[in-house]
């Protein structure tokens, strides 16, 4: 059964009539999500991303595919839809479709200049937007850059360690000081840093995951002893989280609520499911546990 200390605050705001689908609303009132793929060969992290956003409760799913992969990702999906994006005029394009209020960017998405491009258009469009693996990793080289265009925005990134290092290098530099040398400046401090710096959500990844807001707010998500589920660290795991963060979005959470909920779900998932978990077992596993919660 779903539970456990977070159970409460977390589970409890899940069900919430706001979060919870209402009985007269239709697909569109529940959110439409757009999950950005990379190229052929590379869009099986999207597509896990875009599962999850559509079992956590968005109306729409689409995936945005460059037109190289676009029979790729046709013959592999059923419930969700399919657009072509192969550079970023495309994705502007896209956008003036209103309705699309959540944005994923990063699992599989690629390293190059469209990718680039993709993400610059993302962040300039107003939605709310998940920054992911590839799209925090682009900006390694110029971190401020790419802060420039998240500060104050409806925006969640999600680095895991290595990702985060890539961004907040003196953070990161801070933490492994603690980890080596005893206690001093924690992962929960260095989420709350990051998050002043990029003025946006950070939610860091790992055993224990912090979610941390700009205004200071946070949440630590520590996975040991019964609550513990070390089998997610599996290939594709942080791509559903990405999606789950995004479902979220689409149907009207906030990027701080978005994070901690769909984090709490991540390893509820986990937990419910067990060990041998692959990640495409984690979106078929969301209903049960959010059936457990009401
Ligand atoms: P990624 O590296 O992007 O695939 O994300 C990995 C996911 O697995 C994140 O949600 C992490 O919080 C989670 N994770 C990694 N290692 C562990 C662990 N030892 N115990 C529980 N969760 C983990
Ligand atoms: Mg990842």
């Amino acid at each position: 059964r779903a539970g456990g200390p977070l159970a409460s605050v977390v589970g409890a705001e899940l069900c919430r009539p706001a979060a919870c689908k209402s009985s007269l609303g239709h697909k569109y009132t529940h959110g439409h999500a757009l999950v950005l793929t990379g190229g052929p060969g590379r869009t099986g992290a999207a597509r896990l991303a875009a599962r999850a956003a559509l079992r956590i409760g968005a109306g729409l799913v689409t995936l945005a595919v460059p037109p190289a992969a676009q029979q790729e990702v046709a013959c592999q999906i059923t419930a969700l839809m399919l657009a072509r994006c192969g550079d970023a005029e495309a994705l502007s394009t896209l956008l003036e479709d209103v309705r699309l209020n959540a944005l994923c960017l990063g699992p599989g998405l690629g390293l190059d200049a469209v990718a680039r491009e993709k993400t610059e258009v993302a962040l300039g469009s107003g939605r709310a937007v998940v920054l992911d693996a590839d799209a925090l990793s682009l900006h390694a080289e110029e971190p401020e850059a790419l802060f420039a265009m998240t500060r104050g925005k409806p925006v969640v990134m999600t680095p895991h360690g290595g990702e985060f290092a890539r961004l907040f290098p003196d953070l990161a530099g801070k933490l492994r000081g603690t980890l080596e040398h005893g206690p001093g400046y924690s992962a929960l401090d260095a989420a709350r840093d990051a998050a002043a710096r990029a003025g946006c959500v950070v939610l860091l990844k790992g055993a224990a995951t912090v979610i941390a807001a700009p205004d200071g707010r946070a949440r630590l998500h520590s996975a040991q002893g019964a609550r513990s589920a070390p089998w997610l660290a599996t290939a594709g795991s942080g791509d559903v989280l990405a999606g789950l963060i995004t479902g979220l979005l689409a149907r009207g959470a906030s990027p701080f609520d978005a994070a901690a909920q769909a984090a709490w779900l991540h390893v509820e998932a986990a937990l419910m499911r067990g060990p041998g978990l692959i990640a495409e077992d984690l979106p078929e596993t969301v209903p049960a546990v959010l059936s457990a919660l009401a």
